[in-house]
């Protein structure tokens, strides 16, 4: 298998098998978190399903001249904490089980965030760079009519996930806006977080996946008396998370010696200059042919020696052959779901620390919700305070996180999932089942 080849693979999972593990994966960590708490057993049920599953194919006219049927899903995992809140994904091998898999992880990243919001979850199976612009402007407002009233800026809000970004969020909005002929028009701009700036985005959005990947990492380094300065680390992903978290570790004087992306791996034991391949990867779209580094196997990738591993890129990336090569003190999971079951129990024996999903990146739904109060309240932040408030929030729940863990002598994806699980068992308990 040619480089380029084994890395796509390595990179990509098979739609049919690995969606089903995805959602399995994820009941199993939701298990898990179970056996430390008290929960109700409705609370156990209700949970263990999403509430809404949306389902529709529609057709699109191609630049050709042709039309394609496209299948598009929302999720709706979870509203009792608020709003249905999560992105829309837009990748080739999006499945109805992956789907159902990031909707419930949105229900626990929002709660243990303390974001007044629940966890949804959309996706289209499409291969976006198969499609010009026009064809994926068509793709988003035909996918964003057929959903109708099924999304709503005080019931579901779309937001950027891989495959999609600002100007996807755009369409969608303005979409939405034409749908819904209202007199306060404006005042519906919070039906999609993540949109541009100039079309009422926040200031602090793009980056703030990666920041929040930041925060988590100096919170760890803080309790574990490490050295950001100098440390090393890897990286999987040079989408929106991995070149922002990558971007802001150059700031605080960490080396980047090896990164994995759908094109291929690259490292260079002597750190790689972070603003240079963000520049090659704009021209090229990936990393693959930046000079100045090696080209290496998935295989080399994974088991580059380094302190902190940051997967950034897709789900079930980190099984137990590649947890068995792994050697790194501490994985950041910037992805949601990059680390499988067995993947875990090799890394729990290896003594690998994982900073989960819930924990690591939510900074993109927390700003989210900022931009979601500022579009509210018709304000502006400065980007000062909202770094502040997304720092205290990722803190707190940094926390949180690691107090449940030492108290339960636990691993912190158990702990993150205890923490939200709890919080939502409380809120069914006070408020009981209708009718
Ligand atoms: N797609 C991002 C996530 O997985 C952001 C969701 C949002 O901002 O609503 O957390």
């Amino acid at each position: 298998m040619s480089k380029k080849a084994s890395s796509e693979k390595q990179a990509s999972r098979n739609s049919q098998t690995q969606g089903t593990d995805f959602f399995d994966t994820h009941i199993a960590q939701y298990e898990r978190a179970l056996q430390h708490i008290d929960v109700l057993p409705h609370v156990r049920l209700i949970l263990g399903q999403p509430k809404n599953e949306i389902i529709v194919n529609f057709p699109v006219k191609l630049d050709n001249g042709e039309y394609q049927l496209f299948t598009g899903y929302r999720i709706q995992h979870n509203n009792i904490m608020g709003p249905y809140k999560g992105g829309i994904r837009f990748h080739h091998d999006v499945t109805l089980n992956e789907v159902k898999a990031l909707a419930a992880i949105m229900t626990y990243k929002c709660a243990l965030l303390e974001v007044p919001f629940g966890g949804a979850k959309g996706g289209v199976a499409l291969n976006v760079h198969k499609f010009s612009r026009s064809e994926v402007e068509k793709i988003t407002r035909r996918f964003t009519h057929d959903l109708g009233n099924n999304i709503g800026p005080e019931y579901d809000i779309p937001a950027p996930d891989v495959g999609t970004n600002s100007q996807v969020m755009v369409w969608m909005m303005d979409t939405y806006m034409n749908m819904h002929n209202l007199s306060d028009k404006n005042a519906q701009r919070r039906i999609v977080t993540g949109k541009s700036l100039t079309s009422g985005g926040s200031r602090g959005r793009e980056k703030a996946t990666g920041q929040g990947v930041v925060y988590s990492i100096q919170e760890w380094a803080d309790e574990n008396n490490f050295r950001l300065d100098g440390a090393t680390y890897t990286l999987q992903g040079f989408g929106n998370v991995g070149s922002h978290a990558a971007a802001i570790l150059s700031k605080l004087g960490a080396s980047l010696v090896a990164v994995m992306d759908h094109t291929g791996s690259i490292a260079n034991e002597e750190g790689i200059n972070v603003r240079k391949l963000t520049e090659h990867v704009k021209a090229t779209g990936g990393v693959r042919g930046y000079t100045s580094c090696n080209d290496v196997t998935a295989d080399e990738f994974w088991a580059m020696k380094c302190d902190i591993c940051i997967p950034a890129a897709l789900e079930l990336q980190i099984d137990e052959r590649v947890a068995s090569m792994m050697n790194c003190r501490l994985i950041v999971e910037g992805a949601n779901g990059p680390t499988t079951l067995d993947g875990e129990r090799v890394l729990i024996e290896k003594g690998i620390e994982v900073i989960p999903d819930l924990m690591a990146n939510a900074g993109g739904v927390v700003v989210s919700y900022f931009e979601w109060v500022q579009n509210k309240r018709s304000e502006s932040w400065q980007l000062q305070e909202i770094d502040e408030r997304l720092h205290f929030m990722m803190r707190r729940a940094y926390h949180d996180m690691r107090a449940f863990a030492r108290e339960h002598n636990t691993d912190n994806r158990t702990a993150a999932y205890a923490v939200a699980v709890g919080r939502i068992n409380s809120v069914y308990g006070e408020r009981g089942i209708f009718p």
